[in-house]
C-alpha cells in the first residue's frame, strides 16, 4: 500500500480507538516506518531496497520487541506514549501489507513462510476502496472536535 494509505488506516484507528493525541500523533508517524527504514538503508539504491523490501522490518515481532523495551526506559509519559503510538503505526502498517499480495514475514531473517491474505494489490481499485473507507471513519466516525483533546493535541507541537 501507499504511505498516505498507511497514514489513513494509522489516523482512522487512532480515532476510532479515541487514543491519546501524543499516542494518534506517534501512529500517523510510525505508519510509514517499515519502509522509511528500508528506504534509508538502501540508501535510494533500487536493487537493494528491492532485495530487502518487506524483509526485516516488516516483522511483527521486532516491534513487538520493542514495546516491550521501551516500558523499561523510564520515559516521561508524553515521550512514551508518541513512541508507543510510533511502534503501533509501524504494526499497523504490518497489517496493512498483509492484506497484500506479497504479505509480511512470519520469522525475521527469513523471506518465507508470509503472513499474507492477497486481497489488495498496491495501487489498485482495492486500496482506493480502504483509503475511502479510512477517510469516511476520519471524517465521519472517529474524528473529535473535542476542545481537550485538540489542546492536548496542539500541547504536543
Ligand atoms: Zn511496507
Amino acid at each position: 500500500m501507499k504511505w498516505m494509505t498507511h497514514q489513513a488506516g494509522a489516523l482512522a484507528a487512532a480515532l476510532a480507538l479515541q487514543a491519546d493525541p501524543g499516542l494518534s500523533a506517534g501512529m500517523v508517524l510510525g505508519a510509514v516506518l517499515p519502509d522509511l527504514a528500508e528506504h534509508i538503508l538502501s540508501r535510494g539504491n533500487r536493487k537493494i531496497f528491492a532485495r530487502i523490501h518487506r524483509g526485516f522490518f516488516h516483522w511483527f515481532g521486532l516491534y513487538f520487541l520493542l514495546l516491550v523495551l521501551i516500558q523499561g526506559l523510564s520515559l516521561p509519559p508524553p515521550s512514551l506514549l508518541l513512541l508507543e503510538g510510533i511502534l503501533l503505526g509501524a504494526c499497523s502498517h504490518l497489517l496493512l501489507d498483509g492484506l497484500n499480495p506479497t504479505g509480511v514475514p512470519l520469522f525475521p531473517f527469513r523471506r518465507h513462510p508470509r503472513l499474507r491474505l492477497n486481497l489488495v494489490a498496491t495501487g489498485s481499485l482495492g486500496e482506493w476502496c480502504f483509503m475511502a473507507g479510512f477517510l469516511l471513519v476520519i471524517g465521519l466516525g472517529g474524528y473529535r472536535l473535542d476542545p481537550a483533546w485538540l489542546r492536548r493535541l496542539g500541547n504536543l507541537f
